[in-house]
């Protein structure tokens, strides 16, 4: 088992009085595969002043150096992906293939930026002197901080570290606790393709002892986070009035299947979207609107896929679904299952699965309710595990009012092969992402990503081209002679 360091100021630094959390295996509690520092206050401001000292330089260096380092570091992810995916599986529990092609989509996210980045600048302006040249320019906003979850460990960070460094900022990484490492190797990834030290700093630990001193320094220009809506709404309240923030925050997200739906193909959706990643992907299907008329149909044959499903180590490619990512994720899932068979028609799952291959893990049966109503818990609050809800709806009215009578607004998508309920769907549907006979999930590294209502701050989008601007500010230039 290693021991992994911050790297504060370029340096490997272990918390002052030593103390650390082990990064464990959701498969297979008995496995450490990392330990880290539980850094302290102290820490945190060393990381914060690091970057604010490496910062000027780094805004300097020319943009096709800034270029060269997210090339470099693609390439050393991509060369290194099948080894750092097993310890994704590892350290998060989703599959082998899935840690590998995230590992991919990140180094794809470097080149986008590096290449996207150099070609990102400002505009000039028509006026009536001669003399003068009127134009904008964008720059970076000095320390930016970066703060992540644990289920895409290296794609969220890279999406939001990429654009940050391309436009010239200095960054503070936080990974989630319960998955630094794969963070770690992306932070290592920009070292060995000569990142200067300090424009760069990793630091684990605790949200409650790190998290506030990074949000709330008057140094730290912005914050880009993604995780619960909660811990989100609570940064973006207490941070300085100074400090832009990106909130990437929860989702309730639907699939709606309509009367006309190819059948298959919506399981098919329902599946995919809903319990990939065993359920805990922010853009996964947890309700799903069904049309009466196809309702009885559509469960069964979606009852009927479930118990195809195996369930087991990300580590087996056999294995359909992995483990749930923390303990406390299990008892979510767990408690949701429980309130679920009180207040719905319980079809399938929801249990804890125990015996030879599962005894040290978090694993669990992928759960179904029927006859969910709208004023229902399991409708109405994120769960982010393997738990799928069934609405019927009566009509394509009645299903736009279902779905956008949430206070989420993440991603949304419909099964239907009427152009009509396509088109309409995607003018009426009140979410960031809208997906037409695709799974909620998933997103492409160059087209905006984001969330509406209490899914996101909404004033900046992730990823794409626009994933720039939240890192730069502009200046109005005039210059005469
Ligand atoms: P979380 O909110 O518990 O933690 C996310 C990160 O924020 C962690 O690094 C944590 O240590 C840190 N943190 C928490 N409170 C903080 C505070 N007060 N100050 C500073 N840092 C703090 O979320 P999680 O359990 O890691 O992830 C699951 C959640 O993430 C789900 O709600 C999911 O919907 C959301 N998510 C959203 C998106 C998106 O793009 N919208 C993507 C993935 C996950």
């Amino acid at each position: 088992m290693t021991e992994f360091r911050n790297l504060i100021g370029g340096e490997p630094t272990a918390r002052a009085n030593g103390k650390t959390f082990d990064d464990l295996n959701p498969a297979d509690t008995r496995d450490i595969v990392g330990r880290f520092p539980a850094s302290a206050a102290a820490d945190a401001r060393a990381a914060v002043a690091a970057a604010a000292a490496a910062f000027d330089a780094w805004r300097k260096t020319p943009i096709s150096r800034r270029a060269k380092v997210l090339l470099g570091a693609a390439d050393y992810l991509e060369t290194n992906a099948a080894r750092f995916a097993e310890e994704m599986t590892r350290e998060e529990g989703k599959s082998i293939a899935l840690a590998k092609d995230e590992f991919l989509r990140s180094a794809q996210t470097l080149r986008f930026y590096a290449i996207e980045g150099q070609s990102y600048g400002g505009e000039s302006f028509p006026q009536d002197d001669a003399d003068m040249l009127v134009y904008t320019a964008r720059e970076p906003l000095g320390v930016v901080a970066v703060i992540t979850p644990w289920n895409f460990p290296v794609s969220i960070p890279a999406r939001k570290i990429a654009p940050a460094l391309i436009t010239g900022n200095a960054v503070v990484f936080k990974p989630s606790s319960d998955a630094p490492l794969s963070g770690y190797r992306l932070t290592e990834a920009l070292v060995q393709a000569g990142l200067p030290k300090g424009v760069l700093n990793f630091i684990t630990g605790s949200a409650g002892e790190i998290g506030a001193v990074i949000t709330s320094s008057p140094t730290v220009r912005a914050i880009s986070f993604t995780g619960s809506t909660a811990a989100g709404e609570e940064i973006h309240r207490s941070a300085p009035l100074t400090t832009r923030t990106q909130m990437e925050l929860g989702g309730k997200n639907p699939l709606i299947v309509m009367e006309d739906a190819d059948l298959d193909k919506a399981v098919d959706l329902a599946v995919k979207g809903g319990l990939s990643l065993t359920g805990q992907a922010c853009t996964g299907t947890s309700r799903l609107l069904v049309h009466a008329a196809v309702k009885r149909e559509f469960s069964e044959r979606l009852l009927a896929k479930l118990k195809t499903l195996r369930i087991g180590s990300g580590m087996d490619p056999k294995n359909d679904l992995g483990p749930i990512a923390t303990k406390k994720q299990l008892e979510t899932v767990l408690r949701y299952a429980d309130i679920g068979k009180q207040e719905a028609k319980h079809l399938y799952g929801g249990e804890r699965l125990r015996g030879e291959h599962y005894e040290h893990g978090y694993f669990v049966s992928p759960a179904v309710f029927t006859d969910v109503t709208q004023a229902m818990r399991i409708a109405r609050e994120e769960i982010f595990g393997p738990v799928l809800a069934i609405i019927e709806v009566a009509s394509y009215e009645d299903a736009i009012a279902k779905a956008n009578d949430s206070e989420y607004g993440l991603c949304a998508a419909i099964a239907t092969r009427n152009p009509r309920y396509m088109h309409r769907f995607a003018q009426d549907i009140q979410a960031g992402t809208v997906k037409i006979n695709r799974t909620t999930t998933g997103n492409l590294v160059n087209a905006p990503f984001g969330g509406l209502k209490r899914s996101s701050t909404a004033s900046f989008r992730e990823s794409g081209r626009s994933g720039l601007e939240f890192y730069t500010q502009i200046k109005t230039v005039y210059q005469g002679i």
